[in-house]
């Protein structure tokens, strides 16, 4: 049997003209001779009913306290009402389908809810059903835990439930349908010109996403690594080809874009951070501050520790919890700066290549951004900055590394 899994997103699944673009993609499929699993996310954008983000909404400003049982409850509902809406479209024109939840679908979490791991898939629910001949209609973004209890898998999650159930199923491809015609040089509400990458390593995109790319999971994109199954990302609304996602040169694939002399492949960025620089003086405090933090849950990020002090940055609507750990430690010599963005080349060919830190930091002099922090691994650079400079920044250095040339 050839599988293929195609995951559609939030917008593509929420308007008329949406379904009957996946009604589409979904019959071609058929018609190509694919047995074919559909993965669907909640349906639209905050304000839309069944929405992820109206969802949470709905409990916020009932201002009461939700236990992340519940909320995993809750927001499992989204995509649980897309798979039906969606299996009930193709069915009712022609192409009998099933829904099921994450759970039924055979999706084994952790217990960590509202940011669960998927330790096994079951594929056995989906082939009996593919094997019926039925397309399966698979709620993403959910999954169940050892004692049966509903979680989700974090903002984004639905491409790793698509790329979880590629893999066990041993698809063909992972196509992911979306609002833009594949991964690009930058996020495109940002820069208009943006180019599309049309073929990539799981490598790069996976340091993309981990980075900001949010086009697609970096969860995703580990999981199809790790079962050699590609991933296409293309749009839901145009038959451009998209990007593949795939492992590497040797792979056969003819690249059409000379992959191996980018130095820099894209600019991503994140929003919505707060910088901490907090004087530490003694030995103790380094250690001890940074296990408090991890006490609470709290991820630190571009971290920079020298005998005097430590900056690092955290999610902004941790600031407040982070600010009163430190002084409950004695640490009141402390900045919390909000109001932060982090901007990151990344490239594997920038590996052992001088120059790209001295273009970075040209561009945002010359476009006028201050860099508060940086930090870099062997592929990326990422520069801390101030939230509202964040559009000025990955357009100055999408010029300077001429990322719309091909
Ligand atoms: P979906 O609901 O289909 O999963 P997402 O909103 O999660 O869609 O991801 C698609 C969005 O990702 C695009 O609308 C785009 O603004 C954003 N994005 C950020 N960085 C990139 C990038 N490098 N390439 C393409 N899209 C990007
Ligand atoms: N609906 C979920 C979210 O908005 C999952 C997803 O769209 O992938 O994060
Ligand atoms: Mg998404």
């Amino acid at each position: 049997m050839r599988i293929i899994v195609q995951k559609f997103g939030g917008t593509s699944v929420a308007t008329a003209e949406g379904r009957e673009a996946v009604l589409r993609r979904v019959r071609q499929a058929v018609q190509d001779g694919y047995a074919t699993v559909v993965v669907v996310s909640a349906m639209g954008r905050q304000g839309d009913p069944y929405a992820t983000d109206t969802l949470i909404q709905l409990v916020n400003s009932a201002s009461a306290e939700v236990a992340p049982r519940e909320m995993d409850l809750l927001l499992s509902c989204g995509e649980i009402i897309s798979s039906v809406v969606m299996a009930a479209h193709l069915s009712a024109h022609g192409i009998p389908a099933v829904a099921l939840t994450g759970g039924q679908a055979g999706i084994q979490t952790d217990g960590n809810h509202g940011a669960a791991q998927i330790i096994k898939v079951d594929p056995t629910p989906v082939l009996n059903r593919l094997r019926e001949g039925l397309v399966v209609v698979v709620a993403g973004f959910q999954g169940v835990n050892a004692a049966g209890e509903v979680t989700t898998l974090g903002r984004g999650g639905s491409d790793t439930t698509a790329a979880a159930l590629g893999g066990a199923l041993r698809a063909e491809v992972v196509e992911i349908y979306t609002d833009v015609d594949g991964v690009k040089t930058a996020d495109p509400r940002l820069v208009a010109e943006a180019r599309t990458l049309s073929v990539t390593t799981y490598d790069e995109i996976a340091q993309m996403a981990h980075y900001g790319a949010k086009v697609v999971h970096p969860r995703a994109v580990e999981i199809a690594m790790q079962h050699r199954v590609p991933i296409r990302v293309r749009s839901t609304f145009s038959d451009a080809p998209g990007t593949l996602i795939t492992y590497s040169a040797e792979a056969g694939v003819m690249w059409s874009e000379p992959f191996a002399d980018r130095i820099v492949t894209a600019v991503t960025h994140v929003v919505g951070l707060a910088q901490v620089v907090v004087k530490t003086g003694r030995d103790w405090a380094t250690p001890r501050l940074f296990r408090r933090l991890a006490n609470a849950g709290i991820s630190v990020d571009l971290i920079s520790v020298s005998l005097e002090s430590s900056a690092f940055s955290i999610p902004e609507q941790r600031a407040a919890q982070a600010e009163m750990i430190l002084t409950e430690l004695g640490l009141v010599d402390l900045q919390v700066r909000h109001g932060c963005a982090k901007v990151t080349v990344v490239g594997s060919g920038m590996r052992g290549r001088p120059g790209v830190m001295a273009t970075v930091a040209e561009a945002l002099y010359a476009a006028e951004v201050p860099i508060w922090q940086t930090a870099d691994s062997h592929v990326t650079i990422s520069c801390l900055i101030p939230a509202s400079d964040v559009q000025r920044a990955v357009q100055a250095l999408h010029d300077a590394f001429e990322l719309s040339k091909v």
